[in-house]
């Protein structure tokens, strides 16, 4: 017999739904959801499970998309270059990316890797960095919602545009996103530099650097004054990435290597600050080119939590500055890096980029590891910057706090009342962030 229980990917969230459902079609899917909504059940459609916080939890009916995949339409936009491609919401961002490229399309922008769901990803508000682009939801051009009574509800920016301003980032609590239609544009190729540096005048040159390069971001190594610049520009060709070094930087280094490098910082804390001290030492350049998807997303092998924030871009330094502080000052050691990117502002109403440009502040632990002080630490920095936290990595925010960063916290409640009156898509997450 399967084991009912379901788990995240970081291990730090379980549940055990009543029962796993993977509908077909939107037919079936609507037809599970509405018996469910009868019966008094919750319904909760599921991802890759690779959200931190406990937002894809459910008690109830566990819906799995793997069975709606695929892209469906292609439809090229007169005039824009771009081309709108639909796609079902089951579908994994890898599985999107190698198609895109066959049909010669790219996404924009994406985040660091490719194992999320489309909806999955889209739900939480995922963002890759670039100070002109905004996070994946900001690529959506239009979205099917199946809702709790069953309508499927087709939304764009003149079809029920408090609901397309709502559920493009819908923390999972509107209803079922059964396929959402994107913005692409035609492949391309990026041309990645990788620099090591110190982080005082990596931060003085910051808002100049993400100014110069399409996508720019940066991984400090706690404990030491080290960082790992990365950015990342268009370009028509250049010297492909030697599969050896892949290997060795990608595989070894930032997966073999680090997790024996994080055992070892588990059984010994203390000697994480001389372990980063070399880590970061032994840093070297790169430069290589590369289809935009083998660029922005790379294999994360060895698991942890994470919490992140977004806060104006002017408050990144003392923002990283008083996290510096914080580690000083205390016994926490930490062997992951804090990594640091930007985004455009935007328009969606539970976008961390509502009507602000951000910085993005990110940091991890291990998950063998407890993170809960440098977590509580990191969060009573931000919260001096106003910070709006990623709704799928850790925070302990509840809705009069979030009500009062997010200004249109009450428009996507009442879209909810109106669409979900019965709660059937609740649990205990949404009922800490919208009350
Ligand atoms: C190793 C790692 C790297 C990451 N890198 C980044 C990054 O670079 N940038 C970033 O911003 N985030 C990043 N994340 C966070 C991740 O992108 C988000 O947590 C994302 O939501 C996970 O997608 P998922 O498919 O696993 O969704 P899940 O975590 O399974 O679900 C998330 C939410 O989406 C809802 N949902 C799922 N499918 C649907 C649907 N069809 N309709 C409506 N709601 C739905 C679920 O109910 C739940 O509320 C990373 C996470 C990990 C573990």
């Amino acid at each position: 017999m399967s084991d009912p229980r379901w788990r995240n990917w970081a291990g730090n969230q379980r549940c055990e739904p009543s029962d796993t459902v993977h509908p077909a079609t939107v037919d079936e899917l609507a037809a599970t959801i509405t018996a469910a909504a009868q019966r008094g059940l919750h319904v909760k459609p599921v991802g890759a499970g690779h959200s931190f916080t406990p937002i894809a939890l459910t008690d109830g009916i566990q819906l799995d998309l793997d069975r709606l995949t695929g892209i469906t339409a292609v439809v090229p936009e007169s005039g824009r270059g771009t081309t709108l491609v639909t796609v079902r919401g089951g579908t994994r961002l890898a599985e999107l990316n190698a198609t895109l490229a066959t049909l010669g399309l790219a996404l924009e922008n994406l985040g660091d890797i490719d194992r999320q769901t489309i909806t999955g990803a889209l739900a939480t508000g995922t963002h890759g960095t670039g100070a002109r682009l905004g996070g994946l939801a900001t690529q959506v051009a239009a979205l099917t919602l199946v809702t709790a009574d069953g309508s499927v509800l087709r939304c764009d920016a003149e079809q029920h545009p408090d609901v397309f301003a709502a559920a493009r980032v819908g923390i999972g609590a509107l209803g079922v996103v059964s396929d959402v239609t994107l913005r692409c544009v035609p492949a391309f190729r990026l041309r990645a530099i990788e620099r090591p540096g110190r982080l005082a005048e990596t931060l003085e040159s910051f808002p100049e650097t993400v100014q110069a390069h399409d996508h720019a971001e940066f991984y400090w190594f706690p404990h030491t004054d080290r960082v790992l610049t990365k950015v990342n520009d268009r370009a028509e060709d250049g010297r492909p990435l030697n599969r050896l070094r892949f290997l060795l930087d990608d595989e070894v280094l930032s997966n073999g290597l680090f997790r024996v490098v994080n055992e070892i910082g588990r059984l010994r804390p203390s000697a994480i600050p001389t372990i980063n001290q070399v880590s970061a030492r032994a840093l070297s350049a790169r430069t290589y080119t590369a289809p935009s998807y083998q660029v922005f997303t790379s294999p994360r092998r060895v698991r942890f939590s994470e919490s992140e924030y977004a806060v104006p871009r002017a408050a990144l330094p003392d923002v990283i500055g008083a996290l510096r502080g914080w580690l000083d000052g205390h016994d926490e050691t930490v062997a992951f890096p804090v990594e640091v990117r930007v985004a455009a502002a935007d328009d969606i109403w539970l976008s961390t980029g509502f009507e602000r440009e951000n910085a993005y502040v990110a940091v991890h632990q291990f998950n063998k590891r407890p993170d809960q002080r440098y977590f509580a630490a990191f969060e009573s920095i931000v919260a001096e910057h106003a910070g709006r936290p990623h709704w799928g990595k850790l925070h302990t925010l509840d809705a009069a706090r979030l009500a009062a960063l997010y200004p249109r916290h009450a428009d996507f409640v009442a879209v909810r009342d109106r669409l979900d009156p019965g709660r059937t898509f609740d649990n205990g997450y949404l009922r800490r962030v919208l009350g």
